[in-house]
């Protein structure tokens, strides 16, 4: 099998599958009991929460776990319109965000706050002036992603949010870096960023767990009501076998960044030199993006027609344009990819095992879909 879907999820580490077991036989206490056995789970969970914070130079207090990051994107943007937007009732996001945080400004919109999106140029880059000119004093909060989970941009949030908080000195900086936490440097204090998503099932860890960091002295109206869990922040007992996981990925990846970044890089060098040989194939994915996410189109071949033929082969990808389900979201025309191309769009995601040799099976099948597919 080859998979290249690690953007819509990874498969658990072997670890990290054993810190969750271990986690459900062994400290299945509840985290607020008084006896041993919840000073047992509570300890789990310090643990994890030292992991992740750590790796965002933050410390432990900083860290709210939730149920992955469509609950944290919630929390922050709800929860800081909620609790600062009384009187200020502008909002300022971009137009590629991912749908967890997309239809959060589409139901604030709805509640009569006034929603500035701002799209990239028709190179597929952000201008920071364009959110210089939608920044104001009645803006309440701004919402960035750091990496596009379609395309793999890396949107330019640390100048984004400098400008911001130059601009207006209260407002709320909200990153969803679950495209990019644990895969490039992700540090609340370097970004400017008050309040960063993240999620545990794209970095080798369990589905269903995330976090929401929250800088201190940052208010947030509470959206999960009936506990005094997570600081009063998030009711609901906390998941510790998952929290357990997402806290083992996390030291796992931590320390080597860089080296997975450097193999991520050789993947995607080998990838593009192989593709852009081919006649009708046409890569997507822009210069200034990750490496270990890359779109391309194979032109005359619709993207799920394409994906079932990889499927036959055990080569696992994902329609490049969809936001879920197959539905179309929109972002690729966003980003200036020529919109016959959007309908032929293959977004194939690497993890720090898959190989060269992977990638020739998955060039190959393409030129064989090319044979026997194209319209
Ligand atoms: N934000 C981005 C950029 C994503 O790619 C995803 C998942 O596809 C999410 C948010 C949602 O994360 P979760 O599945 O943890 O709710």
């Amino acid at each position: 099998m080859v998979y290249f879907d690690n953007a819509a999820t990874t498969k658990p580490d072997k670890a990290v599958t054993l810190a969750v077991c271990d986690c459900m036989e062994n400290e299945f206490g509840n985290p607020s009991s008084l006896h041993m056995l919840g000073v047992k789970a509570q300890s789990v969970m310090d643990n994890a929460r030292k992991n992740i914070a750590s790796a965002l130079m933050a410390t432990p207090e900083t860290i709210y776990f939730t149920s992955g990051a469509t609950e944290s994107s919630n929390l922050a943007i709800k929860g800081a319109a909620g609790a600062y937007g009384r009187r200020k009732k502008r909002l300022v996001t971009t137009t590629v965000e991912h749908s967890s945080v997309k239809e959060i400004f589409d139901s604030l919109e709805k509640e009569g706050y006034e929603v500035i999106r701002i799209s990239p140029g028709s190179d597929g880059e952000f201008s920071v002036d364009d959110f210089t000119e939608a920044v104001d004093e009645n803006t309440c909060l701004i919402s960035v992603m750091l990496v596009n989970n379609e395309t793999g941009s890396i949107l330019p949030v640390k100048k984004i949010f400098s400008m911001a908080k130059m601009k207006n000195s209260e407002i709320i900086t909200h990153c969803d870096a679950v495209q990019a936490f644990m895969k490039i440097p992700v540090k609340p204090a370097d970004l400017k960023a008050d309040l960063i998503s993240m999620s545990a099932h794209k970095i080798y860890g369990p589905k269903g767990i995330g976090a929401l960091y929250v800088k201190k002295g940052v208010r947030l109206l509470k959206q999960n009501l009936g506990g005094k869990q997570e600081n009063n922040l998030r009711g609901g007992t906390e998941a510790t076998p998952l929290i357990a996981g997402f806290g083992k990925t996390v030291e796992m990846l931590s320390g080597n960044v860089n080296e997975r970044l450097a193999h991520f890089e050789k993947l995607r060098k080998y990838s593009v030199e192989k593709l852009s040989g081919i006649d009708g194939i046409f890569i997507n994915s822009h210069e200034n993006s990750v490496p270990y996410i890359l779109n391309i189109s194979v032109k005359g071949i619709r993207s799920e027609i394409l994906l079932h033929f990889l499927e036959e082969k055990e080569i696992y990808v994902s329609s490049g344009s969809a936001c879920s389900k197959g539905a179309k979201s929109g972002v690729l025309a966003q980003f200036g990819i020529d919109p016959k191309l959007e309908d032929s769009a293959l977004r194939i995601s690497f993890n720090h095992e898959n190989t060269k040799e992977e990638i020739d099976l998955f060039v190959n099948a393409l030129i064989e879909a090319q044979k026997r597919l194209k319209r």
